[in-house]
């Protein structure tokens, strides 16, 4: 039914830029431009071959609206599989919006969330692993993330996944072969070869679990917050790390009241990064609030940075703190390296295995810091290029497939029938389409692409 309407959208920001881009994709695209687009070289789109950009006027039919360079492309040559126009107009929002408007008077449909994406999904250009790295490649704040979103994109993931089945798809069908007609001449697969299959998928599948939380980490980042008491150099730390004064500094203790938030790349990996009030008991109801906000904080975070003066001996607050600390993902920052130290670094080792010295004033420790975030979190094992399961639902489907070739594992070794162990190998396979949509439910799809956005 899609392929009957035309779609249309802004695909640039919808905010003012240089250029901003109207794309066009259906079997009508370029019929429905050539109702608002004059070329100077007077060639109608639709009579246009692919790969060609013309430079003309795009108008409302009776006003015009702006200089723009129309470019055509023809299915299957682009990005959706379909015939393709993208009218790039100056990019003021108001020009865009009205550009866009005269395309629907000509024809065009508002294309919805991700439906571009979705249209190069159905067309075969891609499939599921790519078309989510396409959100992942747009969402991607640090190197780390845009490598390894560019390589799903380029069908690391795919290939591995692809490759994985085939190998099973393939001693599936020699298994039924044999199984479904015993008495034809069909060799058997012999039962080592068939297990050696099985162990390959299997230490195939195991990688790409074990790597799946570093993986996700080095994709969309991790929730980590700053704690401390107060006037430890929490949030010059935070503005450090930040490259800017995000949290106000002074020598007064509880200055910091409410979680000051920044987004921030440390080690290459992304931090949503909370700098809370400093942990202590106060008598003021404001101080209170912050501290409560801070604990709450501090049980929700993925990675706790837990700040600490180098200056000073360890209070009754600090080694609360460190308590608090214990089955969490934690390094210990101990700050102030440029004042004289107190030697606090082997207390706080007896809770904390790890332990950076930095001055967050200097920025000396900075890239000892950044090493060992890197570390705690398991990135710095992780290829960014190599095949890497970014979330919950390829996650799901490729342990279950691992479960399935498990038991056809066990199965063979136990002599279970092998028409029995087949069918723990379809099952696997069935859950490695579904990972790269060749099999994936229609309910699936569209919610993965609804997460998208209008114009992608
Ligand atoms: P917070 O209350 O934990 O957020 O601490 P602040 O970041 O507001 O810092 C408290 C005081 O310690 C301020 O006067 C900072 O200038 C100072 N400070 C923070 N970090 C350092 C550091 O690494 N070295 C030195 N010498 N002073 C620091």
């Amino acid at each position: 039914m899609f392929e009957e309407k035309t779609i249309a959208a802004i695909a640039t920001a919808q905010s003012a830029g240089g250029i901003g881009v109207i794309r066009v994709s259906g079997s009508k695209a370029t019929e429905i431009c050539d109702r608002v687009f004059s070329g100077i070289s007077q060639k109608k789109l639709s009579d246009s071959v692919g790969y060609r950009a013309y430079f003309g006027k795009v108008s409302d039919g009776g006003k015009d609206i702006d200089e723009c360079v129309a470019t055509v492309f023809r299915a299957p040559h682009s990005y959706t599989g379909e015939d393709v126009v993208e009218i790039s107009c100056h990019g003021g929002l108001f020009v865009l919006k009205k550009a866009l408007r005269a395309v629907f008077e000509a024809g065009a449909t508002p294309a919805s969330a991700g439906e571009f994406t979705q249209r190069a999904f159905l067309n075969g250009k891609i499939d599921l692993t790519q078309a989510q790295a396409v959100m992942d490649l747009i969402n991607a704040h640090g190197e780390q993330s845009a490598d390894a979103a560019l390589a799903t994109l380029e069908g690391a993931l795919s290939s591995e996944i692809k490759g994985v089945a085939s190998g099973l798809i393939s001693a599936s069908a020699s298994l039924g072969a044999w199984v479904d007609y015993p008495d034809e001449d069909i060799e058997e697969l012999k039962q080592d070869v068939l297990l050696d299959t099985l162990e390959k998928s299997k230490k195939k599948l195991e990688k790409l679990i074990n790597g799946f939380d570093a993986g996700k980490t080095i994709m969309h980042g991790v929730n980590a917050v700053i704690v401390g008491k107060p006037n430890v150099g929490k949030s010059t730390l935070m503005n450090l790390l930040s490259g800017a004064q995000k949290s106000i500094v002074s020598q007064y203790a509880g200055t910091t009241r409410d979680a000051v938030e920044n987004t921030v790349t440390l080690g290459g990996i992304v931090l949503h990064l909370t700098d809370t009030a400093g942990i202590r008991e106060s008598d003021n109801p404001v101080e209170s609030i912050g501290v409560e906000i801070a604990r709450k904080k501090l049980d929700l975070a993925t990675l706790v940075l837990a700040v600490f003066d180098s200056s000073e001996d360890l209070t009754r607050e600090d080694f609360e703190l460190l308590e608090s600390c214990k089955g969490k993902i934690c390094i210990a920052v101990i700050n102030k390296c440029d004042l004289d130290a107190k030697n606090t670094r082997s207390e706080i080792e007896k809770y904390v295995e790890n332990v950076v010295e930095i001055s967050a004033k200097t920025g000396e420790g900075k890239d000892e810091l950044a090493k060992c975030v890197a570390n705690v979190l398991g990135t710095d094992k992780i290829d960014a290029s190599s095949a890497i399961l970014s979330d919950e639902r390829q996650f799901y489907c490729t342990k279950e497939a691992l479960k399935c070739v498990d038991e056809a594992i066990d199965a063979l070794n136990c002599g279970v029938t092998l028409d029995a162990v087949n069918v723990m190998i379809d099952s696997a396979v069935n859950f490695l389409q579904s990972l790269t949509g060749e099999k994936a439910g229609e309910s699936v799809v569209n919610e993965i692409f609804s997460r998208f956005c209008v114009g992608k």
